[in-house]
């Protein structure tokens, strides 16, 4: 059994926990005990009071993250009420000296928090909703900089695909209408350009520094992002400053990013390596050696330059695992470095044509899919010419934002343009000598519309352009 399915059977056993036998217990306490996890309501040993520290919320799709940061372990139950709709979590031996307050957030289920003492020990805390919810919880143990925790994942219970159609005769549906252009948002990518600062990264032996193309190729892609219908680019690095990795892990979380893609271009002590390549985190062991090697280098820069380090055991992966394992982080990560590696592969010679897998501490992010291009080896002298010709990095973020584009075809999330617009658009590839009025017409959209639908301004269009078309009456 690996460590991932222990961990996810783990979490399912922990919402039933009176059927857990004491063999089962042993053994889920003595994966606690490893750092990697906790599981609720485990008579734990010498079970000291807690305190909720304070309360974080963000928002994914569908599902509502309430974090309880705490000091000391969480003993507690969680239970529904309805008419209004609430959940409630009661704490025992607990209590608080925070206001627990949440930021509105318009598509968060909480709608409010309230808390008071009970019992005498007790602390209670009820979650005003939105609407009805299936709750999830577990909890954490305190990593680097993260205290014990206490998350609870609220997803809509119409969230399975209904409330996108409500039939007409849904009891309290709405009277039917196309969902406005202003309710969708643009997915998000953040790029991560690698380095910076006092770290330079890798040097070639021309005096290029990984920093600089790094840079130079993020803002490159950025720029044809913020051109791209649908899609919207969040820059993690912006200038010449160094960045430890957990800060660019965060900020692309604290973005409600989509996708994390991290940009760099390596080096290897054999010169005549060459070719870019295209990683995501390892569940365990790296898939080759030099796959292993790149990430150690990686994952140096903070050890060396001061950040605080993401590894070792109280940062231990088995606590990430235990979240990628609920939010299928990693498929969507595999997918994305396949389409990526689709694109890179008709620009240059792509090392590998396999998604390469290594414990990059930079990918670590529990909730979004993140990869890692190598946009070549700054170290062999022909890869390093070519990182440094503008041309060649405008292929490269071309290629990258197919690669894009073709992940958001099959995974945009639902709520956004890419996912809304696919469900009713046609495709149609330009012919000599039409207009954009006349395909128009064809279609029996309006041009402005079309334009829109299509990120063209004016009615400038080419022969063999893919236009979106969208078939019925929006
Ligand atoms: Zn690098």
């Amino acid at each position: 059994m690996s460590v991932e399915s222990l961990i996810t059977w783990g979490v399912r056993v922990a919402r039933h926990r009176s059927e857990i036998d004491p063999n089962r217990r042993q053994l889920l306490r003595a994966l606690g005990g490893l750092g990697a996890l906790s599981l609720a309501g485990l008579p734990l040993p010498a079970a000291a009071g807690s305190r909720v520290e304070r309360l974080r919320m963000s928002v994914d799709g569908e599902t509502t993250r309430l974090v309880f940061d705490m000091e000391g372990e969480a003993d507690y139950e969680l239970f529904h009420l309805q008419s209004p709709d609430r959940l409630v979590v009661d704490l025992a031996n607990a209590n608080t000296d925070a206001t627990l307050e949440i930021n509105d957030h318009p598509r968060s289920v909480i709608e409010g928090v309230r808390h008071a003492p009970r019992n005498g020990s007790d602390l209670r805390v009820v979650l005003d909703l939105r609407e009805p919810v299936d709750p999830r919880s577990f909890q954490l143990m305190p990593a680097q900089d993260s205290p014990h925790r206490l998350v609870l994942d609220l997803t809509r219970k119409s969230s399975s695909g209904t409330s996108r159609a409500p039939a007409d005769d849904d009891e309290g549906a709405e009277p039917r209408r196309g969902r406005s252009q202003e309710d969708l948002r643009d997915v998000i990518v953040a790029i991560d350009a690698g380095h910076g600062g006092h770290d330079p990264g890798a040097i070639g032996p021309g005096g290029t520094r990984e920093k600089d193309v790094a840079l130079e190729v993020s803002q490159r892609l950025a720029e044809l992002i913020e051109d791209e219908w649908g899609m919207k680019a969040e820059m993690i690095r912006t200038g010449d400053y160094f960045l430890p990795l957990r800060e660019r892990v965060n900020r692309a979380r604290e973005a409600d990013a989509d996708v994390f893609v991290s940009i760099h271009a390596d080096a290897f002590p054999d010169s005549s390596v060459n070719g870019s390549s295209v990683y995501m985190l390892s569940e365990g062991g790296a898939s080759s050696e030099a796959a292993r090697f790149l990430a150690e280098r990686e994952n140096q820069a903070d050890l060396r330059l001061g950040g605080v380090p993401m590894n070792g055991k109280d940062d231990s992966l088995s606590n990430v695992l235990l979240d990628l394992a609920q939010s299928g982080s990693l498929e969507a990560s595999s997918t994305l470095a396949e389409r990526m590696i689709d694109e890179l592969d008709r620009v240059g010679k792509v090392r590998r044509p396999k998604v390469e897998r290594a414990n990059f501490a930079v990918l670590r992010s529990p909730d979004v899919p993140s990869i890692l291009v190598e946009a070549g080896f700054i170290s062999n002298p022909q890869d390093e010419r070519r990182l440094r010709s503008s041309s060649y990095q405008q292929s490269l973020a071309e290629a990258l934002l197919t690669g894009l584009r073709a992940y958001f075809s099959t995974h945009a999330r639902p709520g956004t343009l890419i996912a809304d617009g696919g469900e009713d658009m046609e495709k149609h590839i330009i012919r000599p000598g039409e207009t954009l009025s006349g395909i128009a017409e064809n279609y029996s959209v309006s041009p402005s519309r079309l334009r829109e639908v299509n990120g063209v301004s004016g009615d400038t269009i080419y022969t063999g352009q893919v236009l979106e078309v969208p078939s019925r009456g929006s």
